[in-house]
């Protein structure tokens, strides 16, 4: 019986090998919380966060000290309970922020850890939509020093030469004008029948400050607007996908089924990307994507493409993964042992059993020790 015997934590700061922009922050590190669940039966489950570009030391005091006690001796099989029992734990200190990254964490690392006891990788386990691949956009255009619209068009280019049919941009840094320049050249340089996406990283303050930028815009015929205010003004979202044509995105950094519940009621975005990673891990993001699809949206989960790519094959209702070509922004990369593909605009799915990948230890152990719980000093 796959009961859990113990858990070990840490945090890791990968630094960027360049000091990396989007509309109203900049990037010199990313710290990730990563765990490993271990069962009584010698199987692990891993499972992973972003906890932001600093503090990382909040995911690990959330795993020792609240979440991981109340896992410790249960049956990894109680996946529904054990999310129910966690949430609860952390009731006061959680619900968002570290704390629900964290259960998210471990929640990932159960799926994992059951799916690789089934002996199946975790998209075929979930109940699989697509068995082979899934659609993928390329995720870059972000904002470098000296880097030129003419470069930002090449940079899109090259995306669409390797295949894919579907790309990204960050947006909302500069003025109406200088956004629409850069924008002007990523549309000449992919042409009319590339899905051209937009990212603005909670960069607007208003509705009307939107418009000054969306007017210029859609003449380009951007897929969608990703992002455009902060997370939490739902309202401010609603009112710009009534006063434009391009569809509006949002959900990277939303907590809980709720928050999503309140953005479709409110007809706040049409398309969600809501991350496994931060919503409340694998079985919060289904539960989400079901109540999206009540709602005719489509999930495009972001980034992390390595846990977002079989999620994605197990849901009708999702269109694309987003997926990172190199580790210069998602370094992430650098600490797993093994890489998605890609292949005609297709990120080719993991087969082996649950993941299909672990975290490469030599990688992290240079910049992060474990830490081991296993309630005995409880
Ligand atoms: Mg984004």
């Amino acid at each position: 019986m796959p009961l859990i015997q113990s858990i070990e934590v840490c945090s890791v700061a990968v630094p960027l090998d360049r000091v990396t922009s989007f509309s109203n922050r900049t990037v010199t590190h990313r710290h990730y919380g990563l765990v490993k669940v271990h069962s009584a039966d010698g199987q692990t489950g891993i499972g992973f966060c972003y906890v932001g570009s600093s503090a990382g030391g909040l995911f690990t005091a959330a795993v020792e000290q609240l979440l991981a006690l109340v896992l410790l001796g249960q049956d990894s099989h109680a996946v529904e309970g054990l999310w129910a029992r966690m949430y609860q734990e952390a009731l006061l200190q959680g619900r968002a922020g570290t704390v629900m990254r964290a259960i998210s964490a471990l929640d990932t690392a159960l799926w994992d850890l059951n799916a690789r006891s089934a002996g199946l990788p975790l998209h075929r386990y979930l109940g699989a939509y697509e068995l082979e691949s899934v659609p993928a956009y390329a995720s870059g255009g972000y904002y470098l020093d000296g880097k030129t619209p003419a470069m930002l068009g090449e940079e899109m280019a090259s995306y669409v030469a390797m295949g894919f049919k579907a790309v990204k941009m960050k947006t909302g840094r500069l003025s109406p004008a200088a956004e629409e320049e850069r924008l002007r050249a990523a549309r000449d340089a992919v042409g009319p029948d590339v899905e051209l996406m937009l990212d603005c990283n909670n960069g607007w303050a208003d509705v009307t400050q939107a418009l000054q930028y969306m007017r210029r815009f859609e003449r380009y015929d951007p897929y969608f607007i990703e992002e455009p205010f902060s997370p939490d003004d739902v309202d401010s979202h609603a009112r710009l996908a009534k006063l434009t044509r391009v569809p509006v995105a949002t959900g990277e950094i939303g907590y809980g089924r709720w928050h999503h519940q309140e953005l479709l009621g409110k007809q706040g975005a049409a398309i969600l990307q809501t991350d496994a990673a931060v919503c409340g891990g694998i079985t919060e993001w289904r539960r989400i994507a079901a109540m999206a699809a009540g709602h005719g949206a489509v999930m495009c989960p972001h980034w992390f493409h390595d846990l977002h790519a079989p999620l994605v094959a197990a849901t009708p209702n999702a269109r694309y993964v987003e997926f990172f070509w190199d580790d210069q922004v998602l370094n992430f990369r650098r600490l797993v042992d093994r890489q998605l593909q890609h292949r005609g605009g297709r990120v080719v799915l993991h087969q082996d059993p649950g993941l299909g990948f672990r975290f490469d230890e030599q990688a992290v152990g240079k910049l992060a020790s474990w830490t081991r719980v296993d309630g005995s000093a409880a």
